[in-house]
C-alpha cells in the first residue's frame, strides 16, 4: 500500500503516521524528519535547507524528490510507504506520480485557527521522533514512549508558524484538488482525539 497524509502543518500527520505505521508496516518516511536528520548532522544537504527551513519556506523541489526518490528505492519500501510531509505542492505530486504514485491519499481536515496552539504547545522527541501537546503530558522534558529528551523544534514559534500556514495555503492545498480528481482522496476530521482519528483512517482504508 502506498499511502500519503496529508494536512497542515500540526495537523496530527506525524502522530498519525507512528499509528499507521505501526499497524500496517510500512515505512513511514517523513521529509521534515529527514531534513532535520541532515541538518543536524551537517550533511551538504542539511547545510543547503537549515536557512530555509529555519523561516518555514519550502526546501527546493529538485532536492526534496531527489531525497525521497532515493529513499524509497530502499529495499523496505517494496511493500510501499507512508509519507508525511511530502509531497507538498504540485510539482512534487506531479514528480511522485512519475516514480512511485500512491494508491491513497488521507487528508486530515483541522481547523487552522486552533493550529498555532498544536504547534506552539508541541514537544518532539529527540529519540524516537514521536511529537506530544503539553495539555496532555505537561510540561515534562522525557519521552513518555521511549524515556528520550524532549525538545522544541526551532520552526515552531509564532512567526515561523504564521509563515508555514501561508505556504500551506499557497501552496500544498491545491494537492487536495489534485487528488480528489484522481479518485484517491480521503478526507478524514483531524479535530478529534488521537485513538478516534486513527479509527477513521483505519475505517477508511478498510473499505
Ligand atoms: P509540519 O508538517 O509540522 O510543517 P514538517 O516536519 O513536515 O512539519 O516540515 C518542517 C519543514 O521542513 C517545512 O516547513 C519545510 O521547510 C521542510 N520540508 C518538509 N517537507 C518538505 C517538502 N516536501 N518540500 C519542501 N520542504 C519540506
Ligand atoms: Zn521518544
Amino acid at each position: 500500500m502506498k499511502l500519503i497524509l496529508l494536512g497542515a502543518p500540526g495537523s496530527g500527520k506525524g502522530t498519525q503516521a507512528a499509528y499507521i505505521s505501526d499497524k500496517y508496516d510500512l515505512p513511514h518516511i517523513s521529509t521534515g524528519d529527514l531534513f532535520r536528520e541532515n541538518i543536524k548532522n551537517k550533511t551538504p544537504l542539511g547545510l543547503k535547507v537549515k536557512e530555509v527551513m529555519d523561516t518555514g519556506n519550502l526546501c527546493p523541489d529538485d532536492l526534496t524528490v531527489e531525497l525521497v526518490k532515493d529513499r524509497l528505492s530502499n529495499p523496505d519500501c517494496n511493500k510501499g510507504y507512508l509519507l508525511d510531509g511530502f509531497p507538498r505542492d504540485l510539482a512534487q505530486a506531479s514528480a511522485l506520480d512519475e516514480f512511485a504514485a500512491p494508491d491513497k491519499v488521507i487528508n486530515l481536515v483541522v481547523d487552522l485557527a486552533k493550529i498555532e496552539h498544536r504547534i506552539t504547545g508541541r514537544r518532539n522527541c529527540s529519540k524516537c521522533k514521536n511529537s506530544f501537546h503539553i495539555d496532555f503530558i505537561g510540561e515534562t522534558k522525557v519521552c513518555p514512549d521511549c524515556g528520550g529528551e524532549l525538545v522544541v523544534r526551532k520552526d515552531d514559534n509564532p512567526e515561523t508558524v504564521k509563515e508555514r500556514l501561508e505556504v500551506y495555503e499557497s501552496r500544498t492545498v491545491p494537492l487536495i484538488n489534485y487528488y480528489a480528481k484522481q479518485g484517491k482522496l480521503i478526507d478524514i476530521n483531524g479535530d478529534q482525539s488521537i485513538e478516534k482519528v486513527f479509527e477513521e483512517i483505519v475505517k477508511a482504508l478498510e473499505l
